[in-house]
C-alpha cells in the first residue's frame, strides 16, 4: 500500500507507569491489586463546564449513562487523597525528574514552571471526575530510521483507577492504580506508514526504560495511536498490549476507514482480542481542561536534571568491553546492569564478559531448572566474585554455588574452595594409575566427576598430561 498517496497521517500517544511514590501523596505503587480490599465506597459524578464553558462530549456521553460507581482499594496503597477527601499534596519530585530526563533525551524546551491541570474524566475512572496532568516539555524531538518525528508535548499525569466489573447499574472500580505517576509523550502526525510507527512506539519505550525509573511488565506501558487518511475524520485506537501488534493494527484500521462508504465523527476506539477495532466513545474536545489550584506550581531546575545513558549506547559501551552483542543487548536491558558496573569497577581482573555470563546467562540457567534466582542478591554475587578473584573457587563451580543459593542448600564458600595444587596432583596420579591405558577423555571425565568443579579443566589437563607420559 502507498501510505502517502492514501494521505496517511498517524501519531502516537504513548503513556508509562513509574516506579517509586503516587505523583499527588505518599501511597505506594505496588499496584498489586490482589489484596483483600479494606476500602469500600460510593460515588456518583456530574460534568462540570470547562475553561470555554461548555460540558465536554466525551464527558457528557459518560454523564448520560447515569451509572454508580463502586470503589474498592487496599489502605496499603491508597490514602484520603486517592478517595478525594483530602487535597493533593505537592507533586512527586522524582516522578518529576524522570519526565526531565526523558525531555533531555528528546531534546525538548522544558517549562519554567509546573503547573499541573484537571482533565475532565467523568467515567468514574478517577475518584475526582478529573485527571491530573502537567506538561513538562514541548516540542521535542525522535531521530528514527525515516526521519525525524516531532514530540510536541511531554506530560506528567496521574493513572486512573482499574476497571474491575461494568454492569448495567454500576461499574466497579479498583483505587489501588489511581494516583501512580505516568508519564505521557505526544508525537506529532508524521509518522509515514504502519512500520514507522511501530519503530517509534519501540524507541520511545527504549528512553523511557533508559532513565531506569520506569515500571515493567504487562498493562505498565500503554499506546494510542491517532489515525487517518484523506477525507476521513481522525481515529484514536487505544488498548495496544504487544507492541508488535502495532502495524498490523493499523493496516486493519487503514482499511476499515478506505471502505467506509459514509465519512465518520471524530472517535476513540478499542482494540479487540482478534485485533480488530471497535467504537469506544467521542473524541474528547478541548473542553476539558482547567487549572489544579490545590497544588502549587513547581520551578524547574535545569541545572539539577541527572542524565540518563540510553539502553542502546549502554548496549554498545558493553560490546566494546567485549562482551557479545546478544548478551550485551540483554544486559542493558536488564535489572543487572547496575550490579555489572559495580562488579567491573570492583573486580578489574575479573574479564567484564566474564561478570556479564555470570550475571545474565549462568541466572538464565539455573532459572531453567525452576528455582526462585531472586534469592541470590548483590551479597552473594559480591561473594562469589571475590573468592573467583582470588582464586579461592574455579569458574566451573560457580553455577553450582547460584544453583545451591536458590535452591537454600548453600553454607559455606569455602565447601567450593578449589583442591590445593599438591593434593590435586595426588589424586590425578593415582586415577591414572589405578585405571591404565585410558584415553585423556575417559581421565578427564572420571577427574571431573571426582573433584565436580573444584578444579580447573585446564589445570587438570595440564597435570594429567604428565602422568600419562
Ligand atoms: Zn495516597
Amino acid at each position: 500500500m502507498d501510505y502517502k498517496k492514501l494521505g496517511f497521517r498517524c501519531g502516537l500517544e504513548i503513556h508509562q507507569q513509574l516506579e517509586g511514590k503516587k505523583l499527588f501523596c505518599s501511597c505506594k505503587t505496588s499496584n498489586l491489586n490482589t489484596t483483600e480490599p479494606d476500602i469500600t465506597f460510593e460515588r456518583r459524578l456530574r460534568a462540570v463546564a470547562g475553561e470555554t464553558g461548555e460540558i465536554d462530549k466525551a464527558a457528557k456521553h459518560e454523564m448520560e449513562k447515569s451509572k454508580k460507581f463502586i470503589y474498592e482499594g487496599d489502605s496499603e496503597d491508597c490514602c484520603l487523597v486517592e478517595m478525594d477527601e483530602e487535597p493533593p499534596h505537592s507533586i512527586n519530585p522524582e516522578a518529576v525528574n524522570a519526565a526531565l530526563q526523558l525531555a533531555v533525551m528528546l531534546n525538548a524546551k522544558i517549562v519554567d514552571e509546573i503547573q499541573v491541570m484537571r482533565k475532565t474524566v467523568i467515567d468514574g475512572s478517577n475518584t475526582t471526575g478529573f485527571q491530573r496532568t502537567a506538561l513538562i516539555a514541548q516540542d521535542g524531538e525522535l531521530k528514527t530510521s525515516k526521519g525525524a518525528v516531532k514530540i510536541p508535548t511531554i506530560c506528567l499525569e496521574e493513572e486512573a483507577c482499574q476497571k474491575k466489573e461494568d454492569s448495567k447499574d454500576f461499574v466497579k472500580y479498583r483505587l489501588d492504580r489511581l494516583g501512580i505517576p505516568l508519564i505521557e509523550i505526544a508525537t506529532d502526525a508524521s509518522i509515514k506508514d504502519p512500520e514507522h510507527a511501530k519503530e517509534t512506539a519501540e524507541l520511545l519505550g527504549m528512553m523511557l526504560r533508559s532513565t531506569g525509573k520506569v515500571k515493567r511488565g504487562i498493562g505498565t506501558i500503554r499506546q494510542d495511536v491517532n489515525v487517518s487518511v484523506s477525507g476521513k475524520n481522525r481515529v484514536e485506537i487505544k488498548g495496544f498490549q504487544e507492541i508488535r501488534e502495532i502495524s498490523k493494527i493499523i493496516e486493519k484500521e487503514i482499511e476499515r476507514q478506505i471502505s467506509l462508504k459514509e465519512k465518520e465523527d471524530a472517535h476513540v476506539r478499542k482494540v479487540e482480542d482478534d485485533g480488530s477495532t471497535s467504537y469506544m466513545r467521542p473524541m474528547p474536545g478541548a473542553a476539558r481542561m482547567y487549572p489544579e489550584t490545590d497544588v502549587i506550581p513547581f520551578k524547574v531546575d535545569i541545572s539539577k536534571i541527572e542524565s540518563a545513558e540510553l539502553i542502546s549506547d549502554k548496549a554498545k559501551r558493553y560490546e566494546e568491553l567485549g562482551i557479545n552483542k546478544d548478551l550485551a543487548k540483554v544486559l542493558a536491558k536488564s535489572d543487572k546492569a547496575e550490579l555489572f558496573e559495580k562488579f567491573t569497577e570492583e573486580f578489574k581482573n575479573i574479564k567484564p564478559s566474564f561478570i556479564a555470563e555470570t550475571l545474565i546467562s549462568s541466572l538464565r540457567e539455573i532459572k531453567r531448572k525452576n528455582v526462585d534466582v531472586e534469592k541470590i542478591k548483590e551479597k552473594e554475587f559480591e561473594m562469589i566474585f571475590k573468592a573467583y578473584d582470588k582464586g579461592k573457587i574455579s569458574k566451573s563451580s560457580i553455577m553450582d554455588i547460584l544453583s545451591d543459593i536458590a535452591e537454600g542448600r548453600f553454607k559455606n564458600i569455602d565447601h567450593y574452595k578449589v583442591e590445593e595444587e599438591a593434593d590435586t596432583e595426588k589424586e590425578i596420579e593415582k586415577i591414572v594409575k589405578e585405571k591404565p591405558g585410558l584415553s585423556a577423555g575417559g581421565y578427564m571425565g572420571l577427574i571431573m566427576a571426582k573433584f565436580k568443579g573444584k578444579v580447573d579443566g585446564k589445570k587438570a589437563m595440564d597435570i594429567l598430561k604428565k602422568f600419562m607420559k
